[in-house]
């Protein structure tokens, strides 16, 4: 869908691909909760992906250009994927 596509002027996606992506990391991580009884990442998988994001030229800061998400909370949840492939 070509709306789901589009940024906005900060560089983030589009409002409805953010809900859409957060959405989709919600039931992901209630899926992965149901079969692991696990929500949280270990604390050096977590560093480990932190580190990964701040090295990546998608990173703002506090949020991932390519999903919108905040990188730290992202981080932490055990069924979070990087959108790139990077973690
Ligand atoms: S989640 Fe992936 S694309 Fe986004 S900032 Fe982190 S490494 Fe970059």
């Amino acid at each position: 869908m070509s709306c789901c596509k589009s940024k906005a002027g900060s560089g983030l996606p589009s409002i409805p691909r953010q809900l859409k992506d957060v959405a989709i990391a919600m039931a992901d991580s209630l899926a992965h909760f149901a079969v692991t009884g696990k929500l949280a990442a270990d604390r050096a998988v977590i560093t480990n992906r932190i580190a990964a994001c701040e090295a990546c030229e998608q990173f703002t800061g506090t949020r991932c250009r390519e999903c919108g998400c905040y990188v730290h909370a992202k981080a932490a949840l055990a069924a979070s994927v990087c959108p790139l492939g990077r973690w």
